[in-house]
């Protein structure tokens, strides 16, 4: 899989129900109390344990929407679950992500975060 992160996230801008997602200021907060290592580290359990392999009867209710500021950066990126990963990255739903694939969405993850948070300065 190929995808240019500049490109989805401006895909992403053009959905009305992506871009209902945003940071409050509280999640602001914990970004910046907590440190981007930290919230990366957090992404990546939260990628790992509830995306890497699928469970058809939980997808589309494994990513709570608050709680966490992941937890947005994952509905508002359409990485919240396999159903909406295979509809917006054609990533199949019948195996388990490999580690490029992890990769993409942590970085595209990443990248929303960072996005807001500068936005909010
Ligand atoms: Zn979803």
């Amino acid at each position: 899989m190929k995808y240019d992160i500049e490109i989805v996230l401006k895909k992403l801008s053009l959905s009305k129900f992506r871009s209902s997602f945003s940071l409050t200021s509280k999640d602001i907060e914990y970004i910046n109390n907590k440190g981007w290592e930290t919230i990366k580290s957090h992404a990546a359990d939260f990628v790992i344990s509830r995306l890497v392999k699928i469970d058809l009867k939980k997808d589309g209710k494994q990513t709570p929407f608050r709680g966490h500021p992941v937890f947005i950066a994952m509905h508002a990126t359409a990485t919240c679950c396999r159903r909406c990963l295979n509809k917006w990255y054609k990533i199949p739903k019948d195996r388990d992500l490999n580690n490029q694939e992890i990769k993409f969405i942590l970085t595209l993850i990443i990248k929303w975060l960072k996005k807001e948070v500068n936005n909010s300065l």
